[in-house]
């Protein structure tokens, strides 16, 4: 077998990163081998170490929708690094980003921009209990919030991959006022909301799941949700981290045309550099400081190379068609894909939401829960995973992950990678 640079580089990694890794999910524990190291991308392409190139459906799990170092994006950045790199003062491209992310979601009337997912969740329930005077909070099964504290209950991403059900290290008291129901469930939710509606501050959900592989919410049950959070006084808090500027342009709220009262918003936001944030309801949102009592802040939030990025990669991506078409490719993909599994008598089913994709191996034609994800042939996932990145094609190394499409994936990458997922699944 070939030897990699990728093996001593992970070595020497190891000894000084936990894990060798500075995110656990990217240590490849859930399919075993070793972690490819990356060195460079440029559209729907990277190339590791060794040289060897790969279609790219991770795309940092999720943030790079024109692809890698998209044009725009690197000028962008690179001119507005020339002029300083941070400040701790406002500057005018914070606003002009949050009215990017306006005009492009508006229901979205404030923003508070932060540096990441976890921030932006973590700040959303802060804010919904200060608002609410409430405490409990509801979530999902296989739902991921980020490393929150009181949402690493019952979570998704890593924390499946993983097998960590919760964490060492967070006090049950600070879980207590988190409840949880199966996703895609609403009469479970009915049953928590008529024992202890007047005690939730928020119900926070993935309108697109993307933590459990990718899990679209049934309409009904987002609908439910809405019903349910006016009826009791609870604020909808949808987490559109991996969601926005994906399911649609104007992410899940408007694939579905259900209006949350605050979204979390990163990834894509940031369009590759670290930002995320808090949007939604102005009456809520003013209950943060400095115009309100509930406290939040962040040295390096609103950082100017982030904001250039993610007012980049939002102007490119906000081009009539440009955000259709790659909903469109990632139709294609999936269709050759499960055409090609089926000639090879290998049971695929896949969901679709905008540019985000789920590939479940399984005779099941519902998969609406996490109960549906487990369920699925996890050995056969691990060997279609080395099989793909064997041959080119770069997915994450989890069954509980998303996959993610930008608009620069082509025809030469769709091919090369219906090439390959035909010899993989010959041999599945
Ligand atoms: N919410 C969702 C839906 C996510 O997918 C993630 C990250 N995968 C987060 C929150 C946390 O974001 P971050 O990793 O930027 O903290």
């Amino acid at each position: 077998m070939m030897t990699s640079r990728s093996e001593p580089l992970f070595e020497q990694a190891s000894q000084y990163l936990v894990g060798g890794v500075n995110s656990a999910v990217r240590a490849f524990r859930a399919v075993g081998g070793t972690p490819v190291f990356m060195r460079r991308g440029e559209g729907a392409w990277i190339e590791d170490v060794d040289g060897k190139q790969y279609v790219d459906y991770v795309l940092s799990y999720g943030p790079l929708a024109m692809g890698h170092a998209h044009p725009d994006v690197v000028r962008a950045i690179t001119d507005t690094a020339a002029r300083g790199t941070s400040f701790g003062a406002p500057t005018e491209l914070e606003t002009e980003l949050a009215m990017k992310v306006q005009a492009i979601m508006p229901g979205i009337e404030r923003l508070r921009m932060v540096n990441s997912g976890t921030e932006a969740c973590m700040s959303a329930v802060r804010l919904a209990r200060g608002y609410t005077g409430r405490d409990r909070v509801l979530k999902f099964r296989g739902n991921y919030h980020g490393h929150v504290d009181a949402l690493l209950v019952e979570a998704g991403s890593g924390v499946l991959t993983l097998g960590i059900p919760g964490s060492p290290g967070v006090p049950a008291a600070v879980t207590e006022t988190t409840l949880t129901a199966p996703y895609n469930d609403i009469d479970a939710v009915r049953q928590l909301f008529a024992e202890y509606g007047d005690t939730i501050a928020a119900v926070l959900v993935e309108p697109v799941s993307g933590n459990m592989n990718c899990v679209p919410a049934l309409p009904s049950f987002l609908r439910g949700l809405r019903e349910l959070c006016d009826e009791s006084g609870a604020l909808l808090v949808f987490d559109e981290v991996m969601s926005g500027f994906r399911a649609a342009l104007g992410g899940a709220q408007a694939w579905y045309g259900i209006d949350p009262d605050l979204t979390c918003l990163g990834k894509v936001i940031g369009g590759g550099l670290p930002t995320a944030a808090l949007g939604g309801r102005a009456d809520v949102m003013d209950w943060l400081a400095p115009t309100g009592p509930v406290y939040q802040a962040g040295t390096l939030s609103g950082n100017p190379l982030a904001m250039a990025s993610g007012l980049a990669t939002l102007a490119a991506l906000s081009q009539p068609g440009v955000h259709a078409d790659a909903v469109a490719w990632t139709a294609r993909l999936l269709e050759g894909l499960r055409e090609r599994a089926a000639g090879a008598g290998v049971p695929l089913f896949t969901h679709q939401a905008g540019t985000m994709f789920g590939l479940f191996f399984t005779d099941s034609d519902s998969v609406v829960g996490f109960e549906d994800v487990a369920a699925c042939d996890g050995e056969r996932f691990k060997r279609f995973f080395h099989g793909m990145l064997e041959a080119g094609v770069y997915l994450a190394p989890s069954a509980f992950e998303a996959g993610f499409v930008s608009t620069a994936h082509d025809e030469t990458a769709l091919q090369h990678t219906l090439d390959a997922a035909e010899r993989v699944f010959a041999d599945l």
